[in-house]
Protein backbone atom coordinates (compact mmCIF):
# COMPACT_ATOMS: atom_id res chain seq x y z
CA UNK A 1 0.00 0.00 0.00
CA UNK A 2 1.34 3.64 -0.54
CA UNK A 3 1.70 5.54 2.45
CA UNK A 4 0.01 9.01 2.31
CA UNK A 5 1.89 12.28 0.95
CA UNK A 6 2.95 14.90 3.47
CA UNK A 7 0.82 17.88 2.08
CA UNK A 8 4.35 20.07 1.42
CA UNK A 9 5.87 17.63 -0.47
CA UNK A 10 5.81 18.40 -4.41
CA UNK A 11 5.15 16.00 -6.65
CA UNK A 12 7.57 15.91 -9.04
CA UNK A 13 5.61 16.58 -12.70
CA UNK A 14 7.94 13.84 -14.43
CA UNK A 15 7.05 11.15 -12.18
CA UNK A 16 9.45 8.43 -13.45
CA UNK A 17 12.34 9.56 -11.35
CA UNK A 18 10.64 11.35 -8.82
CA UNK A 19 13.05 11.75 -5.99
CA UNK A 20 10.76 11.93 -3.01
CA UNK A 21 9.23 8.45 -4.16
CA UNK A 22 10.93 6.67 -1.12
CA UNK A 23 8.78 5.44 1.34
CA UNK A 24 11.23 6.61 4.30
CA UNK A 25 10.93 10.26 2.66
CA UNK A 26 7.03 10.22 2.72
CA UNK A 27 6.30 12.20 5.58
CA UNK A 28 9.30 14.97 5.67
CA UNK A 29 8.75 18.19 4.82
CA UNK A 30 10.65 19.86 0.93
CA UNK A 31 11.07 22.33 -0.39
CA UNK A 32 11.01 20.75 -3.38
CA UNK A 33 14.47 21.14 -5.17
CA UNK A 34 15.82 17.73 -5.63
CA UNK A 35 13.85 17.52 -8.92
CA UNK A 36 15.95 20.17 -10.45
CA UNK A 37 17.89 17.38 -11.92
CA UNK A 38 14.90 16.04 -13.48
CA UNK A 39 13.98 19.47 -15.03
CA UNK A 40 17.77 19.92 -16.53
CA UNK A 41 16.97 16.27 -17.89
CA UNK A 42 13.93 16.81 -19.47
CA UNK A 43 14.85 19.93 -20.93
CA UNK A 44 18.29 18.81 -22.53
CA UNK A 45 16.26 15.32 -23.79
CA UNK A 46 13.48 17.85 -25.47
CA UNK A 47 16.09 20.24 -27.03
CA UNK A 48 18.77 17.01 -28.44
CA UNK A 49 22.33 16.75 -28.07
CA UNK A 50 24.84 17.57 -30.71
CA UNK A 51 28.08 16.77 -31.00
CA UNK A 52 31.19 17.28 -33.77
CA UNK A 53 33.67 14.68 -34.16
CA UNK A 54 36.78 15.39 -36.38
CA UNK A 55 38.85 12.45 -38.23
CA UNK A 56 42.06 12.76 -39.23
CA UNK A 57 45.26 11.24 -41.11
CA UNK A 58 46.47 10.06 -43.76
CA UNK A 59 43.95 8.92 -46.54
CA UNK A 60 43.49 5.10 -46.48
CA UNK A 61 44.39 4.06 -43.19
CA UNK A 62 40.24 3.53 -42.34
CA UNK A 63 38.35 6.71 -41.43
CA UNK A 64 35.34 6.36 -42.98
CA UNK A 65 34.82 2.66 -42.45
CA UNK A 66 35.33 3.42 -38.71
CA UNK A 67 33.11 6.34 -38.34
CA UNK A 68 30.42 4.30 -40.09
CA UNK A 69 31.29 1.47 -37.68
CA UNK A 70 31.27 3.53 -34.72
CA UNK A 71 27.67 5.06 -35.39
CA UNK A 72 26.28 2.36 -37.42
CA UNK A 73 25.82 4.80 -40.39
CA UNK A 74 27.17 5.51 -43.89
CA UNK A 75 27.89 8.36 -43.49
CA UNK A 76 30.24 8.36 -47.09
CA UNK A 77 27.51 6.80 -49.26
CA UNK A 78 28.25 9.75 -51.76
CA UNK A 79 31.89 9.93 -51.47
CA UNK A 80 33.98 9.77 -54.41
CA UNK A 81 37.75 8.34 -54.32
CA UNK A 82 40.22 10.56 -56.44
CA UNK A 83 43.16 8.41 -58.56
CA UNK A 84 46.77 9.20 -57.87
CA UNK A 85 47.10 11.86 -60.22
CA UNK A 86 44.25 13.93 -58.83
CA UNK A 87 45.49 13.43 -55.36
CA UNK A 88 48.96 14.78 -56.11
CA UNK A 89 47.11 17.98 -57.05
CA UNK A 90 44.21 18.09 -54.67
CA UNK A 91 44.85 20.29 -51.42
CA UNK A 92 43.44 19.27 -48.19
CA UNK A 93 39.83 19.56 -48.40
CA UNK A 94 37.37 19.87 -45.33
CA UNK A 95 34.25 17.77 -45.65
CA UNK A 96 31.14 18.00 -43.46
CA UNK A 97 28.51 15.26 -43.24
CA UNK A 98 25.70 16.09 -40.62
CA UNK A 99 23.45 12.90 -39.41
CA UNK A 100 20.41 13.02 -37.19
CA UNK A 101 19.98 9.48 -35.05
CA UNK A 102 17.58 8.71 -32.50
CA UNK A 103 18.07 6.21 -29.11
CA UNK A 104 15.55 5.70 -26.64
CA UNK A 105 13.93 8.89 -27.46
CA UNK A 106 17.26 10.59 -26.98
CA UNK A 107 18.56 12.89 -30.37
CA UNK A 108 21.76 13.21 -31.25
CA UNK A 109 22.75 15.61 -34.49
CA UNK A 110 25.97 14.28 -35.47
CA UNK A 111 28.42 16.17 -37.37
CA UNK A 112 31.92 14.30 -38.60
CA UNK A 113 34.17 16.16 -40.30
CA UNK A 114 36.68 14.41 -42.43
CA UNK A 115 39.66 16.08 -43.52
CA UNK A 116 40.60 14.26 -47.45
CA UNK A 117 43.52 14.96 -49.01
CA UNK A 118 45.27 15.00 -45.81
CA UNK A 119 49.27 13.47 -46.21
CA UNK A 120 48.35 12.68 -49.66
CA UNK A 121 50.53 15.55 -51.57
CA UNK A 122 54.56 15.20 -52.24
CA UNK A 123 55.40 17.73 -50.64
CA UNK A 124 53.06 17.89 -47.32
CA UNK A 125 54.15 20.94 -45.38
CA UNK A 126 52.21 22.79 -43.36
CA UNK A 127 48.78 20.41 -44.68
CA UNK A 128 47.19 20.88 -41.35
CA UNK A 129 46.99 24.47 -41.98
CA UNK A 130 43.80 24.45 -43.37
CA UNK A 131 42.44 21.80 -40.98
CA UNK A 132 43.54 24.46 -37.59
CA UNK A 133 41.70 27.39 -40.24
CA UNK A 134 38.98 25.15 -39.80
CA UNK A 135 38.51 25.00 -36.39
CA UNK A 136 39.46 28.32 -35.80
CA UNK A 137 36.58 29.61 -38.22
CA UNK A 138 33.79 27.55 -36.16
CA UNK A 139 35.15 29.34 -33.38
CA UNK A 140 35.36 32.53 -34.73
CA UNK A 141 31.45 32.35 -36.23
CA UNK A 142 30.89 31.20 -32.68
CA UNK A 143 32.18 34.32 -30.78
CA UNK A 144 30.42 36.47 -33.44
CA UNK A 145 27.21 34.96 -32.44
CA UNK A 146 27.73 34.90 -29.23
CA UNK A 147 28.00 38.85 -29.05
CA UNK A 148 25.53 39.44 -31.55
CA UNK A 149 21.75 40.36 -31.01
CA UNK A 150 20.30 36.78 -31.42
CA UNK A 151 22.14 34.78 -29.14
CA UNK A 152 19.15 32.52 -28.18
CA UNK A 153 19.59 29.59 -31.03
CA UNK A 154 23.21 29.84 -32.05
CA UNK A 155 24.23 26.79 -33.98
CA UNK A 156 27.94 25.41 -32.19
CA UNK A 157 29.70 23.86 -35.09
CA UNK A 158 33.02 23.97 -33.02
CA UNK A 159 34.76 20.88 -33.12
CA UNK A 160 34.35 18.72 -29.88
CA UNK A 161 37.18 15.84 -30.65
CA UNK A 162 39.39 14.68 -32.76
CA UNK A 163 40.26 11.32 -33.92
CA UNK A 164 43.72 11.37 -35.10
CA UNK A 165 44.97 8.53 -37.32
CA UNK A 166 48.52 6.68 -36.96
CA UNK A 167 49.82 4.22 -39.55
CA UNK A 168 50.21 0.65 -38.23
CA UNK A 169 52.89 0.43 -40.57
CA UNK A 170 55.50 3.05 -39.47
CA UNK A 171 57.95 3.16 -36.58
CA UNK A 172 55.92 5.27 -34.19
CA UNK A 173 54.68 8.80 -35.50
CA UNK A 174 56.03 9.85 -38.84
CA UNK A 175 57.03 13.67 -38.67
CA UNK A 176 53.74 14.94 -40.26
CA UNK A 177 51.99 12.90 -37.20
CA UNK A 178 53.96 15.13 -34.79
CA UNK A 179 53.70 18.44 -36.89
CA UNK A 180 49.67 18.12 -37.03
CA UNK A 181 48.97 16.89 -33.39
CA UNK A 182 51.79 19.97 -32.03
CA UNK A 183 49.33 22.42 -34.50
CA UNK A 184 46.45 21.36 -32.97
CA UNK A 185 47.06 20.49 -29.85
CA UNK A 186 45.79 24.02 -28.27
CA UNK A 187 42.69 24.06 -30.14
CA UNK A 188 41.00 20.83 -30.10
CA UNK A 189 40.62 17.62 -28.29
CA UNK A 190 43.41 15.45 -29.94
CA UNK A 191 42.46 11.37 -29.43
CA UNK A 192 45.22 9.15 -30.93
CA UNK A 193 44.10 6.14 -32.41
CA UNK A 194 46.61 3.26 -34.24
CA UNK A 195 44.69 2.52 -37.35
CA UNK A 196 44.14 -1.06 -38.62
CA UNK A 197 45.36 -2.76 -35.81
CA UNK A 198 44.60 -6.06 -37.18
CA UNK A 199 47.53 -6.00 -39.52
CA UNK A 200 50.06 -5.92 -36.36
CA UNK A 201 49.92 -9.09 -33.76
CA UNK A 202 49.21 -8.33 -30.03
CA UNK A 203 52.90 -8.11 -29.18
CA UNK A 204 53.07 -5.56 -31.95
CA UNK A 205 50.51 -3.06 -30.92
CA UNK A 206 51.74 -3.68 -27.54
CA UNK A 207 55.28 -2.24 -28.80
CA UNK A 208 53.70 0.09 -30.74
CA UNK A 209 51.59 1.72 -28.37
CA UNK A 210 54.39 2.18 -25.75
CA UNK A 211 56.16 3.77 -28.37
CA UNK A 212 53.68 6.40 -29.35
CA UNK A 213 53.00 7.09 -26.26
CA UNK A 214 56.51 7.71 -25.24
CA UNK A 215 56.55 9.45 -28.40
CA UNK A 216 53.95 11.97 -27.79
CA UNK A 217 55.73 12.79 -24.42
CA UNK A 218 59.06 13.52 -25.62
CA UNK A 219 57.48 15.82 -28.21
CA UNK A 220 55.45 17.62 -25.36
CA UNK A 221 51.88 16.98 -27.80
CA UNK A 222 49.04 17.45 -25.69
CA UNK A 223 46.60 14.81 -26.07
CA UNK A 224 43.14 14.74 -24.86
CA UNK A 225 43.42 14.12 -20.89
CA UNK A 226 41.09 11.68 -19.71
CA UNK A 227 39.59 13.15 -16.17
CA UNK A 228 40.70 11.87 -12.77
CA UNK A 229 38.02 9.81 -11.04
CA UNK A 230 36.58 10.33 -8.05
CA UNK A 231 38.33 9.00 -5.06
CA UNK A 232 35.04 7.81 -4.06
CA UNK A 233 34.63 5.31 -6.96
CA UNK A 234 33.94 1.86 -6.81
CA UNK A 235 37.05 -0.14 -7.34
CA UNK A 236 35.46 -1.65 -10.58
CA UNK A 237 35.41 2.10 -12.36
CA UNK A 238 38.79 3.04 -10.97
CA UNK A 239 39.70 -0.05 -12.86
CA UNK A 240 37.92 0.53 -16.21
CA UNK A 241 38.90 4.26 -15.78
CA UNK A 242 42.81 3.08 -15.33
CA UNK A 243 42.47 0.52 -18.62
CA UNK A 244 40.69 3.18 -20.86
CA UNK A 245 43.99 5.41 -20.10
CA UNK A 246 46.51 3.05 -20.71
CA UNK A 247 44.67 2.03 -23.42
CA UNK A 248 46.13 5.15 -25.82
CA UNK A 249 46.51 5.01 -28.88
CA UNK A 250 43.21 2.78 -29.38
CA UNK A 251 43.61 0.50 -31.44
CA UNK A 252 41.35 -0.24 -33.58
CA UNK A 253 39.69 -2.32 -36.44
CA UNK A 254 36.97 -1.27 -38.61
CA UNK A 255 34.49 -3.00 -41.03
CA UNK A 256 31.17 -2.02 -43.30
CA UNK A 257 30.35 -5.72 -43.67
CA UNK A 258 28.64 -8.48 -41.26
CA UNK A 259 30.20 -11.62 -40.96
CA UNK A 260 29.01 -15.45 -39.52
CA UNK A 261 31.44 -16.26 -36.47
CA UNK A 262 30.79 -18.79 -34.28
CA UNK A 263 27.06 -18.71 -35.11
CA UNK A 264 27.00 -15.51 -34.65
CA UNK A 265 26.22 -12.54 -37.06
CA UNK A 266 28.89 -10.06 -36.31
CA UNK A 267 31.01 -6.80 -37.83
CA UNK A 268 34.18 -8.59 -38.65
CA UNK A 269 37.00 -8.63 -41.32
CA UNK A 270 36.95 -12.53 -42.92
CA UNK A 271 40.27 -13.70 -43.70
CA UNK A 272 41.76 -16.38 -45.64
CA UNK A 273 43.23 -17.87 -41.48
CA UNK A 274 39.82 -16.43 -39.62
CA UNK A 275 37.94 -13.63 -38.53
CA UNK A 276 38.94 -9.95 -36.58
CA UNK A 277 35.74 -8.79 -34.76
CA UNK A 278 35.52 -5.06 -34.63
CA UNK A 279 33.02 -5.39 -31.32
CA UNK A 280 35.63 -8.15 -29.78
CA UNK A 281 38.05 -6.47 -27.44
CA UNK A 282 40.24 -9.29 -27.25
CA UNK A 283 40.80 -8.54 -31.04
CA UNK A 284 41.07 -4.55 -30.37
CA UNK A 285 39.89 -1.30 -28.71
CA UNK A 286 37.04 -0.50 -30.77
CA UNK A 287 34.48 -0.95 -27.96
CA UNK A 288 36.48 0.89 -25.20
CA UNK A 289 37.04 3.82 -27.82
CA UNK A 290 32.89 3.96 -28.73
CA UNK A 291 32.09 3.97 -25.10
CA UNK A 292 34.74 6.14 -24.30
CA UNK A 293 33.15 8.60 -27.19
CA UNK A 294 29.86 8.09 -26.70
CA UNK A 295 28.82 6.80 -23.08
CA UNK A 296 31.02 8.05 -20.55
CA UNK A 297 33.20 11.45 -22.25
CA UNK A 298 30.70 12.99 -24.66
CA UNK A 299 30.50 15.96 -22.37
CA UNK A 300 33.56 16.20 -21.03
CA UNK A 301 34.72 16.53 -24.46
CA UNK A 302 32.70 19.32 -24.95
CA UNK A 303 33.35 20.85 -21.66
CA UNK A 304 36.84 21.19 -22.15
CA UNK A 305 36.27 22.65 -25.99
CA UNK A 306 34.16 24.84 -24.21
CA UNK A 307 36.08 25.82 -21.30
CA UNK A 308 39.31 25.51 -22.44
CA UNK A 309 39.95 25.52 -26.17
CA UNK A 310 37.27 28.01 -26.93
CA UNK A 311 38.02 30.34 -23.75
CA UNK A 312 41.69 30.48 -24.96
CA UNK A 313 40.56 31.72 -28.68
CA UNK A 314 38.35 34.07 -27.29
CA UNK A 315 40.95 35.90 -24.75
CA UNK A 316 43.27 35.36 -27.82
CA UNK A 317 40.45 37.62 -30.01
CA UNK A 318 39.32 40.33 -27.24
CA UNK A 319 43.51 40.65 -26.74
CA UNK A 320 43.92 41.39 -30.05
CA UNK A 321 40.97 43.86 -30.43
CA UNK A 322 42.13 45.50 -27.51
CA UNK A 323 45.22 45.83 -28.98
CA UNK A 324 43.87 47.20 -32.21
CA UNK A 325 41.29 50.09 -30.66
CA UNK A 326 44.14 51.22 -28.37
CA UNK A 327 46.33 52.01 -31.50
CA UNK A 328 43.89 53.21 -33.50
CA UNK A 329 42.80 55.61 -31.00
CA UNK A 330 46.64 57.08 -30.13
CA UNK A 331 47.20 57.30 -33.75
CA UNK A 332 43.99 59.55 -33.98
CA UNK A 333 45.47 61.60 -30.82
CA UNK A 334 48.60 61.86 -32.99
CA UNK A 335 47.57 63.23 -36.49
CA UNK A 336 45.03 65.85 -34.17
CA UNK A 337 48.02 67.28 -32.53
CA UNK A 338 50.78 67.24 -35.41
CA UNK A 339 48.30 68.46 -37.94
CA UNK A 340 47.94 71.98 -36.60
CA UNK A 341 49.92 74.67 -36.32
CA UNK A 342 49.41 75.48 -32.81
CA UNK A 343 48.82 72.63 -30.08
CA UNK A 344 45.31 71.46 -29.23
CA UNK A 345 45.03 70.26 -25.91
CA UNK A 346 43.21 66.86 -25.91
CA UNK A 347 40.47 66.71 -23.34
CA UNK A 348 39.36 63.31 -22.97
CA UNK A 349 35.83 63.24 -23.52
CA UNK A 350 34.06 60.97 -20.86
CA UNK A 351 32.90 58.56 -22.82
CA UNK A 352 36.47 58.07 -24.01
CA UNK A 353 37.83 58.14 -20.62
CA UNK A 354 35.55 55.11 -19.64
CA UNK A 355 36.01 52.55 -23.09
CA UNK A 356 39.58 53.40 -22.25
CA UNK A 357 39.22 52.21 -18.63
CA UNK A 358 36.89 49.79 -20.01
CA UNK A 359 39.25 48.42 -22.87
CA UNK A 360 42.15 48.20 -19.93
CA UNK A 361 40.51 46.35 -17.61
CA UNK A 362 39.53 43.88 -20.22
CA UNK A 363 43.59 43.81 -21.12
CA UNK A 364 44.14 43.70 -17.02
CA UNK A 365 41.46 40.41 -16.94
CA UNK A 366 43.46 38.59 -20.33
CA UNK A 367 46.52 39.20 -18.85
CA UNK A 368 45.69 37.97 -15.23
CA UNK A 369 44.32 34.92 -16.73
CA UNK A 370 47.28 34.07 -18.61
CA UNK A 371 49.22 34.60 -15.50
CA UNK A 372 47.12 32.61 -13.10
CA UNK A 373 47.45 29.86 -15.57
CA UNK A 374 50.87 29.77 -16.55
CA UNK A 375 52.35 28.70 -13.13
CA UNK A 376 50.01 25.93 -12.66
CA UNK A 377 50.57 24.67 -15.90
CA UNK A 378 53.54 23.73 -14.88
CA UNK A 379 52.21 21.00 -12.71
CA UNK A 380 50.02 20.54 -15.20
CA UNK A 381 47.05 20.54 -12.92
CA UNK A 382 43.24 22.25 -13.14
CA UNK A 383 42.42 23.30 -9.78
CA UNK A 384 39.17 22.79 -10.61
CA UNK A 385 39.05 19.51 -12.47
CA UNK A 386 42.49 18.08 -11.86
CA UNK A 387 42.84 17.93 -15.67
CA UNK A 388 46.14 18.90 -17.08
CA UNK A 389 45.83 22.63 -18.31
CA UNK A 390 45.83 23.14 -22.07
CA UNK A 391 48.56 26.12 -22.49
CA UNK A 392 48.02 29.18 -23.72
CA UNK A 393 50.58 30.75 -26.26
CA UNK A 394 52.29 33.61 -25.66
CA UNK A 395 50.17 36.53 -25.59
CA UNK A 396 50.88 38.54 -28.78
CA UNK A 397 52.66 36.24 -30.72
CA UNK A 398 49.78 33.81 -32.12
CA UNK A 399 47.02 36.07 -31.80
CA UNK A 400 44.57 34.13 -34.03
CA UNK A 401 42.57 35.68 -36.72
CA UNK A 402 40.46 38.56 -35.77
CA UNK A 403 37.21 39.28 -36.31
CA UNK A 404 36.35 42.12 -38.76
CA UNK A 405 35.89 45.65 -37.19
CA UNK A 406 32.07 46.49 -37.44
P1 LIG B 1 40.03 6.49 -45.37
O1 LIG B 1 40.56 6.95 -46.68
O2 LIG B 1 40.99 6.76 -44.27
O3 LIG B 1 38.66 6.97 -45.08
O4 LIG B 1 39.99 4.88 -45.45
P2 LIG B 1 38.77 3.91 -45.83
O5 LIG B 1 37.83 3.78 -44.67
O6 LIG B 1 38.21 4.30 -47.13
O7 LIG B 1 39.54 2.51 -45.93
C1 LIG B 1 40.54 2.27 -46.90
C2 LIG B 1 40.71 0.76 -47.09
O8 LIG B 1 41.12 0.13 -45.89
C3 LIG B 1 39.41 0.05 -47.49
O9 LIG B 1 39.73 -0.94 -48.44
C4 LIG B 1 38.92 -0.58 -46.21
O10 LIG B 1 38.16 -1.77 -46.44
C5 LIG B 1 40.22 -0.92 -45.51
N1 LIG B 1 40.09 -0.89 -44.06
C6 LIG B 1 39.32 -0.04 -43.32
N2 LIG B 1 39.47 -0.31 -42.03
C7 LIG B 1 40.34 -1.35 -41.93
C8 LIG B 1 40.88 -2.11 -40.83
O11 LIG B 1 40.60 -1.85 -39.67
N3 LIG B 1 41.77 -3.08 -41.14
C9 LIG B 1 42.13 -3.40 -42.41
N4 LIG B 1 42.99 -4.38 -42.59
N5 LIG B 1 41.64 -2.72 -43.46
C10 LIG B 1 40.75 -1.71 -43.23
Amino acid sequence: MQSPLSPTRPKSPWGRFDPYDFPEDQDKEYVGFATLPNQVHRKSVKKGFDFTLMVAGESGLGKSTLVNSLFLTDLYKDRKLLNAEERITQTVEITKHTVDIEEKGVKLKLTIVDTPGFGDAVNNTECWKSVADYIDQQFEQYFRDESGLNRKNIQDNRVHCCLYFISPFGHGLRPLDVEFMKALHEKVNIVPILAKADTLTPIEVKKKKFKIREEIQQYGIKIYQFPDCDSDEDEDFKQQDQELKDSIPFAVIGSNTVVEAKGKRVRGRLYPWGIVEVENSAHCDFVKLRNMLVRTHMQDLKDVTRETHYENYRAHCIQSMTRMVVKERNRNKLTRESGTDFPIPVIPSTTDTETEKLIREKDEEVQRRHSEHEPEQEHSHDEHSDRPLEPHSEPGLDPGPEPEAS
